[in-house]
Parts: structure tokens; C-alpha cells; sequence
């Protein structure tokens, strides 16, 4: 399957964009959409841009009854030079394909997704924001489509690729969150689908979030499902902690997310020579380094926010306040070298940028 063999249908009626100050979270939707079936015995087919628009499913079918589904999240950027790029866009369909194998969905081509992905973009330029911050989101998904009550994988799918323009995640600056550390419910164990990005994980989390909120957190600190002692993530992000110098993240278990951000903090961290450990954390662990003045920085990672610093944990009915509940040294750093990076503003010393049009161009 190739690029040229991708039908194009441009609309007849582009939409108006929100104003760059105006942006939300994933709710308004650029022009297009990209979308392939897939046939047991044909495999993927009819890859094709058309215009943004609903899709007819039966009722039977299987993603409604047992959600078998795959996602992923990453962003294109205008850098200042109005150059259209992808932060390591690879890493998340390696990712996709990995979540198809847990979900017993066909995976696809990793070089054909980008390439299509990459003119879905290049049409829908014009819906790239470029205000400080801005982003257009991108979410490519897969869902079962074979009308059939059966439990067993579908024989059909859709693989679809949306996109909406974003706002910055820190209107009003890069900000500390409180966060409740959850004793009761859990996100994944260890043998189950948490290092897969599926909808399921989602909405199993919801409840445990809507209770944090209701108790004025903004999201919750997983622990592992056995022994609920050992930190996993925090809300859909990845977790690090910065214990007297040291830099501590949840070693990759089978329960914990692979993020593209964490493994691009550990990268960078490296890179400055700044001790970084992949290892199991105890929440008491944390307590304690609390405790004795240790405990430096905590914060969450993810394509979303980037960095989101914690300045509050809630355990055991104990309020532990981070650096004066205000960003660390090391979060602020971080934070501003990557989006630096996305943005073209600083050199991409470690590879991760891709361009989006000088690959169409040649192919
Ligand atoms: C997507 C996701 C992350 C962050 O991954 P990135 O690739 O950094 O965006 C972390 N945890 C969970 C549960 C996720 O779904």
C-alpha cells in the first residue's frame, strides 16, 4: 500500500477556525480526516482523505459492546520559521502497533501511517495555530467495526486520524497541581491492558478522578493494583520525583504506560548528565524523603501538558506540600527546552523532530 494509492476528497466547505485565544481541548475539528478499512483476508484498504464527518456503524457493532480500541495522542507544531513539525511521530505508531498486539487488532505500516498522516496535515495547514503555545492535536484511532455480538476479535476495523487545534495547556503559566493519592481504586495490574493506550483504561479511571475532583484534587496518584504501595502514574501521565538530586521514575512493570514524554525526560536528563533512575518508587519512599526535606520536585509527563508540576500530594489524610507549592527548578527547565525543542526555538540535538512536508515532497 502506498501514498499514491490514497484517494483525496477535498470539502466544498471549509470550516471557520477558533481564534488562537479562543482554543479548547479537543473540541473543534480541522477540515479533514484520514480513514482505511480493514477486511479479514484483504488486511488494510482503501486508505483515504475526505472530509471531517460522522461515520455509519450497526449497532452490533463490537467496539460498543466490548471496546475493543486502540488511540494515540501526539501534536504538529509551526516552528517560528512557519516550518510544520511532529515530535517523534514514529515512537507513537511503534506504540500503536504495540497496543494492536495487546488488543488482538492487524497492526498497521508505521511508514504509510506517517506518510498519510503527514498529507492529512499538509491539507489542513492552515489549521495549525501558531500563538506561543498552540498546537494542533492529533489522534489517531482504531476501533472494531464487525457487526457481531460474539466475544472474539473483529474481522473489520476503521483506522481513523483526527485533528483539533489546541490551546496552550498554561494560559496563565505553568502551575502546580494538587493531587490525591488514590487508596481504593486502581488503574491497571500488571497482565492487563495498562501499558496499551485503549479506551477501556480510560474509563475505568473516571471514577477515581471524579472523586479526587469532588475533594478539590486534580487528579489522582496511581498505585500498583497488588500491594497498592508502588506509584505508577498520575492521572493519564507519567510520574517523576526528585529525591535529593536524584531523579526517580516508575520503572516500566507491564502495568505503567510507555510515554513518549517520559522516555524523552529520561533522554534529555541523560543528556545533562543529571542522575536518573528507572526504579520502583514506594509512596512511603516519597513520605519519608518528604519527611527529612529531600523530596525536591514531583511532576506528570504526557504529550498534552508536557511537564505539569505537583505541588501537593494528599495521603493518609496528610497534606505534603511541594517546594512551597510552587513549579521546581528542574519541572521549569524541562518543560521549557522541550517545548523550545517543538518549536524550533532551540537546536534539536537529540533527533526528535520530523518535518512534515520536505517527506511528503520527496516521496
Ligand atoms: C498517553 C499516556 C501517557 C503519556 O504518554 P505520552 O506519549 O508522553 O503522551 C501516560 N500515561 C497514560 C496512561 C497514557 O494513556
Amino acid at each position: 500500500m502506498k501514498e499514491h494509492d490514497m484517494e483525496i476528497t477535498l470539502t466544498t466547505t471549509k470550516k471557520e477556525k477558533p481564534k488562537s485565544d479562543q482554543l479548547e481541548f479537543g473540541k473543534v475539528f480541522t477540515d479533514h480526516m484520514f480513514i482505511m478499512d480493514y477486511t479479514e483476508g484483504s488486511g488494510w484498504h482503501d486508505p483515504r482523505i475526505v472530509p471531517y464527518q460522522s461515520i455509519t456503524l450497526e449497532p452490533s457493532a463490537m467496539i460498543f459492546h466490548y471496546g475493543q480500541s486502540v488511540f494515540e495522542g501526539m501534536k504538529a507544531y509551526y516552528t517560528d520559521d512557519k516550518d510544520m513539525v511532529l515530535f517523534r511521530p514514529e515512537k507513537n505508531f511503534q506504540r500503536l502497533n504495540k497496543s494492536n498486539d495487546r488488543l488482538c487488532i492487524p497492526e498497521v505500516d508505521i511508514d504509510f501511517a506517517l506518510a498519510a498522516l503527514k498529507k492529512l496535515i499538509v491539507i489542513d495547514k492552515e489549521w495549525i495555530p501558531d500563538a506561543e503555545g498552540t498546537s494542533l492535536y492529533i489522534r489517531p484511532f482504531i476501533i472494531s467495526t464487525e457487526p457481531y455480538l460474539g466475544v472474539s476479535p473483529s474481522s473489520r476495523y476503521k483506522f481513523i486520524i483526527i485533528m483539533s487545534p489546541v490551546g496552550s495547556y498554561y494560559k496563565e503559566g505553568i502551575h502546580p497541581v494538587k493531587i490525591a493519592v488514590e487508596k481504593e481504586f486502581v488503574r491497571a495490574v500488571v497482565g492487563g491492558t495498562g501499558t496499551a493506550k485503549t479506551g477501556g483504561n480510560y474509563a475505568s479511571s473516571l471514577k477515581a478522578q471524579k472523586v479526587s475532583e469532588e475533594n478539590g484534587y486534580s487528579q489522582v496518584l496511581w498505585l500498583d493494583g497488588v500491594e497498592k504501595k508502588y506509584i505508577e502514574e498520575v492521572g493519564s501521565m507519567n510520574v517523576f520525583f526528585k529525591i535529593d538530586g536524584e531523579v526517580v521514575t516508575p520503572a516500566l512493570n507491564g502495568s505503567i504506560l510507555d510515554g513518549v514524554t517520559r522516555s524523552s525526560i529520561i533522554e534529555m536528563l541523560e543528556h545533562w548528565n543529571i542522575p536518573v533512575s528507572q526504579r520502583k518508587i514506594s509512596m512511603e519512599e516519597v513520605y519519608q524523603a518528604h519527611q527529612e526535606g529531600k523530596l525536591e520536585e514531583a511532576f506528570g509527563t504526557g504529550t498534552a501538558a508536557v511537564i505539569s508540576p505537583i505541588g501537593e500530594f494528599f495521603w493518609n489524610d496528610e497534606k505534603l506540600i511541594l517546594n512551597e507549592g510552587k513549579t521546581g527548578e528542574l519541572s521549569t527547565k524541562l518543560y521549557n527546552t522541550i517545548t523550545r525543542i517543538q518549536t524550533g526555538k532551540e537546536e534539536d540535538q537529540l533527533g526528535w523532530i520530523t518535518h512534515v512536508e520536505e517527506k511528503v515532497t520527496q516521496e
